[in-house]
């Protein structure tokens, strides 16, 4: 078996895993398994790690010019393979055949930025702070940097972490999720196959998060680790790097509030909602999960959401009229349908609320309305196709019940009073505001959270900060 099984790739070179153990990949719209890949162990990681280190000085050395030329170079070979990166995203995440090939344009999008705005990273002016002594600033790499991708954006998230990380002269072992490495590694083969980076530069391995994770996350060599997951993942990790000082970059959990005012235009947060709640089945860390509506809106826009999550389209993700494909696993639809029935009367379900039955991890769109603001459904991360509404009793208290949430990475505002949006926006303890939207991301704009949902920011050139560290060089001058 282990020979059918995809191999990693280390050192420049396609191989399997030490042990012989491999993993089974599964696609969550059939239940099948789909693919085998390699169950790395702590000799696969050490391996990777070594690589990546010797690579570090020779990669490091090398212009920003020729960094973003391979950058380039790996952006115009995703591009070219968007048609495979795509089905194969879809069989794995379970994603809608129709939508995925948006993620594969963000990633090339993505990788271009950044190829280009390395060339333009500054350190500060140089200049005299003390009577003959000139001081500048460089922004030096980190190391070797450990990329932990979660199974929501597979390819997009490989993306994110990548492209900041190898640009401005990092060295990288990615790590998929277990559920979702397949177009990670299908990147580790084009960037062997097209000899973009040096041997060592650009590493992927394989395997479970608690255990291969874990060992990447806490290994000595690794200087640096940048993980998109769930909190709890995210507070281990922490405590994990703690014990050698090793930089983090956190994205974690979100529970998106939607604040619409009674001046809101309700067609448009409807049908706004109709997309942002349930992209991905929901799966996403800015989906726009909890709506909080000023009470002269609130029947309204409960009424004119259910009408519009009626007609969401669930199918096979192949097909090309399908809007919302299944969950990831059947854990994942356990644990949906889990915060669906302990609401028991609390709060009424307007819309959907159950599993469909036949193959695959599929659940209905569903909208809940009235749950009060200490509840579980209000308070944590479902990550699911779940929304709910409350009706809150004045402005004051939609944005209070915004801010009482201990994830702070994206929020929405809806209003017709420009003034009250630019008030709001800056209350609210979230790493993004849109206003009148919701969901839209630009590769020039950073993306990152406040309290819970994690610190540092991917995209912009605050991920190239991220992924470097200021130094300070002092010279006598006189
Ligand atoms: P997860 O935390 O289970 O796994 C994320 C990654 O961490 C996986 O590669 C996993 O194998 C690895 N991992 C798990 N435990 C580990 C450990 N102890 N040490 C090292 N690595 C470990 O998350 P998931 O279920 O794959 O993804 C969903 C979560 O990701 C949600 O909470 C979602 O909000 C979050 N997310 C956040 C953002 C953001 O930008 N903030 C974006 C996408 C997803």
């Amino acid at each position: 078996m282990a020979t059918r099984a995809q191999r990693q790739y280390i050192g420049g070179r396609a191989v399997a895993a030490e042990s012989g153990k491999t993993l089974k990949v599964e696609d969550p719209s059939t239940g099948r398994t789909i693919a085998e890949v390699q169950h790395s162990g702590r000799a696969d990681v050490d391996a990777a790690v070594k690589a990546a280190a010797a690579a570090f000085p020779a990669w490091s050395a090398r212009t920003p010019g020729e960094r973003s030329l391979a950058l380039l170079k790996l952006a115009d070979a995703v591009e070219s393979r968007k048609r495979s990166l795509a089905r194969a995203e879809s069989a794995n995440a379970g994603k809608p055949i129709s939508a995925v090939g948006l993620e594969i344009d963000a990633v090339v999008d993505n990788l271009r930025f950044f190829a280009g705005a390395a060339r333009n990273m500054e350190g500060k002016a140089v200049a005299e702070y003390l009577p003959g002594r000139t001081s500048m600033i460089r922004r030096d790499p980190v190391g070797v940097v450990a990329s932990i991708a979660p199974w929501n954006y597979p390819l997009l998230m490989a993306g994110w972490k990548i492209g900041p990380a190898l640009v401005t002269g990092n060295t990288v072992v990615l790590k998929p999720s277990a559920r979702t490495p397949l177009t990670a590694l299908m990147l580790g083969r084009i960037a062997m196959e097209e000899e973009i980076f040096p041997d060592g530069v650009f590493n992927v391995i394989t395997g479970p998060g608690d255990d291969v994770g874990a060992y990447l996350a806490r290994h000595p060599g690794v200087a640096m680790v940048s993980v998109t997951g769930d909190t709890a993942t995210g507070k281990k990790i922490a405590a994990a790097a703690s014990d050698s000082v090793k930089r983090l970059h956190l994205e974690l959990g979100g529970k998106a509030p939607v604040l619409v005012f009674d001046d809101a235009d309700i067609d448009l947060v409807a049908e706004t909602m109709r997309a942002a709640s349930f992209w991905n089945a929901g799966q996403d860390c800015t989906a726009a999960c909890r709506v909080i509506a000023g009470p002269k809106v609130y029947e309204r826009l409960v009424a004119a959401m259910a009408d519009r999550i009626k007609t969401i389209k669930v199918g096979k993700t192949e097909d090309k009229s399908t809007e919302m494909g299944p969950l990831i696993s059947e854990a994942q639809r356990k644990r949906v349908a889990g915060f669906v029935r302990r609401i028991d009367g609390k709060a009424e379900v307007v819309v959907g609320g159950s599993e469909l039955r036949g193959r695959g991890h599929y659940y209905r769109p569903t909208l809940i309305a009235g749950a009060s603001q200490s509840a579980e459904i209000i308070q944590e991360e479902v990550f699911g196709p779940v929304v709910t509404v409350q009706r809150a009793k004045d402005e004051d208290q939609i944005l209070a019940w915004a801010n009482d949430c201990r994830f702070g990475l994206a929020s929405s505002v809806w209003t017709s009073d420009i003034a009250r949006a630019f008030k709001v926006s800056k209350a609210l303890q979230y790493g993004t505001v849109w206003v009148n939207d919701h969901f839209t991301l630009a590769s020039e704009m950073p993306h990152g959270g406040f309290k819970e949902s994690g610190y540092g920011k991917d995209q912009s050139m605050y991920a190239l900060e991220d992924y470097t560290v200021a130094k300070h060089i002092m010279v006598r001058s006189e």
